[in-house]
Parts: structure tokens; sequence; C-alpha cells
């Protein structure tokens, strides 16, 4: 936003997500939920909403949104129940889909994202089930548009935050945090560019200072994080712009163009009675009783805040380290392991951080999709630490690792990179050193003691990378002292 406006606008902005879970079959009927199956290969009768169809409760849709709601620090209601949400669209068979209305299993929670400059918490209004509806393609055939229920059922919760995020880099931050928690807790995959995590952003404008909330629009059709930060940015500036102008702000649902990097117009937003909710005559109401709530509490596992913290008090990790480590769940574990076979966790942090995450960045991959091992890694670490290669050498190493399944040990041999210790072997490397570098020597007697440097520098290019300089530091530093 251009400071200008900044100074005279505040922007008030609520995120809804849905995040498409990883149970292995749909929310309501016995059919597998996979993504990328050839089209209308998934479906039951009732995903096809055939009349007499019966839906039943996936458990595991109730257990997943539980632990959302419990890690975004909501009140679980002991009942609740399924409403049906009633509209016409050719890839909603059924002609509803069914959801939750006035009674969200997950309600009143927060969580705390972190800017730069400072921290926040963020409320979250609800959490409810639903399914989803299946998907209408345009550009496969030049005159019709085809329909693929595969999707259609597949189980969704939907995150509703309230509306306190104040500018596009909170909502950036807020869906990041929304990406690691379902995916800490294994329940999606926190994919946007597949779809399997989607956000809606309300978004209005007020003069500062003002309490109530200007009239707001909804943006659509973000699927990416960096396009959810742009599309907010661009409707904050039209708003303001508009209104500056002497126009007012129409309550509608707009759509975020990638190309032309803006929204347009998609409909004049619907209210919830457009929807004729009622209650779902089908499905008896979700009780959750205290057991269960107990029973799911204990199959939490450590979320990425507890364990950032613990990873500063356990391995001495600096701060920033500790939350780029444990950015992703996967990672985090990666590093463990490492840190576990070598038992010595700094130098597992380090190889993390820089090798491995280099290779991930450059491949555009997950760790879960990386070759090494944590073990292999592990011996890789214990060969450095055990002296027996340089870093250099385990920069080299661990390149060849990506395409070999030798063990490093064996690598190293053949890429003649382990370490000569042997005095025998360097003590005439060091001695043609000294006597090739008089000017050298003479201004290290003098005092200039940063040339050892160069002298183990040397030695290391006399012995291809292979000597030892802890070793070559010791021997120099006995015959230029004595
Ligand atoms: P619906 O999409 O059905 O209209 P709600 O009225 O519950 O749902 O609001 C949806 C989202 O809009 C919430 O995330 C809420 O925080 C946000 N919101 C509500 N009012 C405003 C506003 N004036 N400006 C920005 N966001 C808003
Ligand atoms: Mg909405």
């Amino acid at each position: 936003m251009s400071t200008i406006a900044h100074e005279r606008f505040e922007a008030v902005i609520g995120l809804e997500v849905h995040a498409q879970l990883l149970t292995k079959s749909k929310a309501f009927a016995p059919v597998a939920a996979q993504y990328g199956e050839a089209p209308n290969t998934q479906v039951s009768p009732l995903c096809l909403g055939h009349p007499g169809t019966l839906p039943v409760v996936n458990e595991n849709l109730v257990r997943y949104i539980i632990k959302m709601g419990l890690a975004t620090n909501c009140s679980v209601a002991p009942k609740s129940i399924f409403a049906r949400k009633n509209y016409f669209y050719p890839d909603l068979p059924k002609g509803y889909q069914i959801s939750q209305f006035d009674t969200p299993i997950c309600f009143d929670g927060f969580l705390d994202i972190e800017l730069e400059e400072y921290d926040k918490r963020i409320g979250v209004t609800r959490i409810h089930m639903e399914e989803d509806a299946g998907k209408s393609i345009h550009d496969q055939d030049p005159y019709n548009t085809l329909v693929d229920l595969n999707r259609a059922g597949t189980p969704l919760i939907e995150i509703v935050s309230e509306p306190d995020l104040r500018t596009p880099q909170e909502a950036y931050a807020y869906l990041t945090k929304i990406k690691q928690i379902v995916q800490y807790l294994e329940i999606c995959d926190g994919n946007m560019e597949e779809g399997s995590l989607r956000c809606d952003a309300n978004v209005s404008v007020r003069p500062r200072g003002q309490k109530e909330f200007g009239t707001r629009t909804e943006l659509k059709n973000m699927n990416s994080f960096r396009n959810v930060e742009k599309a907010i940015e661009f409707e904050i500036y039209r708003q303001i712009e508009l209104i500056e102008d002497g126009g007012e702000v129409v309550q509608q649902t707009r759509l975020w163009d990638t190309t032309k990097m803006q929204t347009r117009v998609m409909r004049s937003k619907e209210e919830a009675h457009d929807y004729r909710y009622f209650p779902e005559p089908d499905l008896p109401p979700i009780i959750v009783t205290d057991a269960l709530l107990e029973e799911i509490k204990t199959e939490l596992p450590e979320l990425a805040d507890v364990r950032q913290k613990r990873f500063v008090e356990e391995y001495g990790m600096s701060e920033v380290d500790a939350v780029t480590i444990t950015e992703s769940r996967y990672l985090a574990d990666y590093f463990e392991e490492v840190a576990k076979h070598t038992g010595n966790p700094k130098s597992a942090s380090n190889i993390v951080l820089s090798e491995v995450l280099r290779v991930l960045n450059e491949q555009s991959i997950d760790i879960g999709e990386f070759s090494i091992t944590p073990e292999r890694l592990a011996e890789l670490v214990a060969l450095k630490d055990g002296d027996k290669i340089n870093s250099s050498a385990m920069q080299q190493v661990f390149n060849a690792m990506l395409d070999s399944d030798k063990s490093p040990q064996a690598l190293a041999e053949e890429m003649n990179l382990i370490q000569v210790s042997d005095t025998g072997f360097l003590e005439p490397i060091v001695d043609e050193i000294i006597a090739n570098n008089p000017d050298e020597v003479q201004r290290y007697k003098e005092g200039k003691k940063q040339l050892m440097g160069f002298f183990v520098g040397q030695a290391m290019k006399a012995s291809r990378g292979k000597a030892n300089p802890k070793l070559v530091t010791e021997m120099v530093t006995k015959k230029l002292e004595s």
C-alpha cells in the first residue's frame, strides 16, 4: 500500500480457508477420495445424488477436525449438527452440500502469527466440516463444459478467521501458519497450487480511527500464497481509490485474475439466507465425549512452536535456525534423525541448513523426496567430525551422494579425499613450502600470524585438498617457532 493511502486508511481482512482432508475415503460415502484419478472413477450413487442413498459420517473427518480445533485453541462442541447448504450448480448433482451452519464443531480459537517486526494473535471464529462439490472443466472440449465428480463429497474443513488481519503480509503469515499446522497434524497436505488448501479473502477498508468496518468484498481464485497477498493488496488499493473518488464499495464476490494481476466482479455477494440452510435430516448429531477428546489430545504431535523452543534449549540452536528447521515437520524430523545418528546436533543442523536446504531449493522438492537418508548423511557428518575429511571435501562427497548409493567413506576414498594425517607424507610438503616462501616465513616470524592461512592453503593445494589442516598448522608452528 502506498504510504499516503496507508496513513489515512486501514484495511480489515478476514480469511476463510478450506483444507481438503487426507482421509482415505470421502466424507459421507465409502469411496476413495484420491486426487488425480481418471474423471468420474471415484463416485458412488451417493456422490451422484441418487434418491434413496444415505450418508454415513467418516470417523476420521471428525477426528481430523477436532485435531485442528485443538491445535488452534478452539472449544469443541459436545454436540453439533450438519446442515444442508442448497444451491444449483452442474457439478453438484445433489443440489446441496452437507455442511455445518449455526453449530460448528470447533469455535472461539486463535493462533499466533510472527511477522518480522511484531507478533500478533488472530482469532479463529469457527471451524466446520463440509463436503466438496465436483469440478466443471471448461478447457477440454471446445463446445461443452465437462463435469468430473471425483471430488464431489471429498471431506473439507473450513477455518474462518475473525476480521483481525490488517495487512496483506499478516494474511500471508496467517495462511502459512495454517499450512504448517495442517502439515504437522498430517490432516491435509497444505498444497495451495493443487487446491488442497484454498482461501477466500474478505477485504474492507475504513478511515483510520473509525470503529465500524467498511463494506467488504470477498476475493476468490487465488491459487498460491503469493497470489493471496497480491490480490488483497490490489483490492485494498482499489477500494481506497474508489472511496477517495467519492464512490462506494459494493458488497460483491470478486475473482483474482493472475495474468492481469487484478480483481474483477464475479457476482454480487450471496447471503446466508440465499442458501436456505436447514438441518441435515439424514445424519445424526455429532457427539464428542470427553473420552474422545482426551484420546485425540494424546494423539496430537508436538507442534512447530513448541518444537522450535525445544530445539533452542535442547540443541543450542539459534532462534532463526530453529524457525527455519521446524518450518516443515518433515525437515525437523529429518534433522533430528541425523542428530541422533551422529550424536552431534551442531554439525547435523549445519549440514541440513546449508547443503540439504540448498538442494531442496535448487530442485524444488520437499524433504520427503530428498535422496539421501538421514543415516547416510550422518555417516558423512561423522567423517568430517572424525577429521577424516575436511569441510570442502564434505561438500564434494555430499554432492556425489546425491547420485550414488555408495557409502560416504567409499566415495571419499574413491575421490581421493581422505585427509592425510600422516606426518611422514606431509613433512616434505611443509618443508618445501617453507623453503619456497622465504618472504612469508620472514613476515610470519616478525609477528604476522595471519600468514598461517597462506601456509595451510599451500599445503592443501600441494596435497590436492587431502592434508589435514589441523596437522599442517601444528607442523608449521613447530618449524617456524622453534
Ligand atoms: P460469509 O462468507 O458467509 O458472509 P461471514 O459473514 O461469517 O461469512 O464472514 C466471513 C469472513 O469475513 C470472516 O473471516 C470474517 O472475519 C470476515 N469479515 C466479516 N466482516 C468483514 C469486514 N467488514 N471486512 C473484512 N472482513 C470481514
Ligand atoms: Mg464467505
